[in-house]
């Protein structure tokens, strides 16, 4: 039997989602999209799909088995608290939510329910090339991870949408949680340093260099640039004891011509993870059938959200800010590096 989804938040990534879940992937069918604007939703709704008024009546429908959110953040809260009091399965875009407070209050939830229901969109995870990447680094022949440098780079960021703050709260929890889950470690401290900024982005604090302190000793220093002109730009590179394992550049046409010999970047996150979101959703879409989630956990969320609350505390003090994590509900058990 088909599952029966309902989409909140009808914007960029909504749409894209709405796009794989009715024309790339099988064994799901949108039954149900919302968004605060009704026209919206109404315009990204496929044939036969409902437009819900609220997310409330969305969540409560019994047309709909399990929801994807993609509001923006701090709509999240409300409704993933909705989504477990209603006991269905729900796919919530990055961030899980924007405070650690409001992390907690979810993961209470859903520990009082018994049972996983959230996935966090952090599709890197479920990309083929991270995914070698890790096999390479937990298979040991390089011996331990010292090192790993994350590059995050945007061409460009919505004027007046962005503020200084979003590269910190919102662009670095990618970069937390991808460097967590390759080093199968919690982070456990965070320093930022702002170099000269790019007249590129008008008044925005960009870039930054953010150093990620591992519990286990690896130190991760991540370059966020939202600015670049050039196109999207994600590296990642280990530095073991007795080697080295690199993320590749996308596979891409070789041009060699009269100006050189060059290869396309691309574009935006569409592009670089189209498959990645698409596995992402495979996977979503299993679990969600029976009942449950597998994947990056609320567990997962909260730690991303500390990341990110500790990186604008660092920004303030110059100084390395300490982050400490409640102990780890059961219902999380599983290793960081076996979630995906
Ligand atoms: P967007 O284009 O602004 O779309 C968000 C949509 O949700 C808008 O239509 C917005 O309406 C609507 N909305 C906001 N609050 C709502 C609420 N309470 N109930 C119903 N609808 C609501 O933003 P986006 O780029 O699609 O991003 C959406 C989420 O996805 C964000 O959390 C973002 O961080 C995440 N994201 C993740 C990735 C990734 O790589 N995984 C990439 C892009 C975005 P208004 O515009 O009228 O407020």
């Amino acid at each position: 039997m088909s599952l029966r989804v309902g989409v909140i938040g009808t914007g960029m990534i909504g749409q894209d989602h709405i796009r794989r879940l009715t024309k790339v992937l099988s064994g799901v069918t949108v039954t149900g999209v919302t968004d605060i604007d009704p026209e919206r939703a109404a315009s990204a709704a496929p044939e036969g799909c409902q437009v819900f008024e609220t997310p409330q009546a969305l969540i409560t429908s019994e047309t709909v088995d399990a929801v994807v959110i993609c509001s923006w953040g701090p709509a999240h809260e409300e409704q993933l608290l909705a989504c477990i009091h209603a006991g269905k399965p729900v796919f919530c875009e990055k961030p899980l939510v924007t405070s650690s407070e409001s992390a907690l209050r979810v993961m209470d939830a859903e520990v009082a329910f018994g049972r996983r229901l959230v996935q966090v969109g952090f599709m890197r995870r479920f990309d083929a090339d991270y995914r070698r990447l890790k096999a390479v680094i937990d298979g040991g022949t390089l011996g331990l991870p010292l090192m790993y440098k994350s590059v995050h780079r945007n061409a460009s960021v919505p004027v007046g949408l962005y503020t200084s703050d979003m590269p910190l709260n919102d662009t670095l929890v990618h970069d937390a949680d991808i460097s967590r889950w390759l080093l199968s470690d919690e982070i456990a401290g965070v320093e930022v340093r702002l170099p000269r900024r790019s007249r590129q982005g008008g008044d925005l604090r960009d870039p930054h260099i953010v150093l990620l302190h591992m519990a286990g000793g690896a130190i991760v220093d991540v370059e966020i640039s939202v600015n670049v002109s050039y196109g999207y730009d994600i590296r990642g590179e280990a530095s073991c004891e007795k080697g080295i394992a690199a993320l590749p550049n996308r596979p891409a046409t070789v041009i060699s011509d009269a100006h050189g010999i060059r290869q396309a970047i691309p574009e935006d996150w569409r592009e670089r993870f189209i498959e990645a979101y698409d596995q992402e959703f495979r996977e979503w879409i299993v679990a969600a059938g029976q009942g449950t989630a597998t994947g990056p956990s609320t567990w997962d969320g909260y730690a991303a959200t500390l990341v990110a609350d500790a990186a604008l505390r660092a920004v303030d003090s110059g100084n390395r800010e300490t982050i400490t994590m409640r102990d780890k509900p059961a219902l999380y058990a599983q290793p960081v590096s076996q979630a995906a």
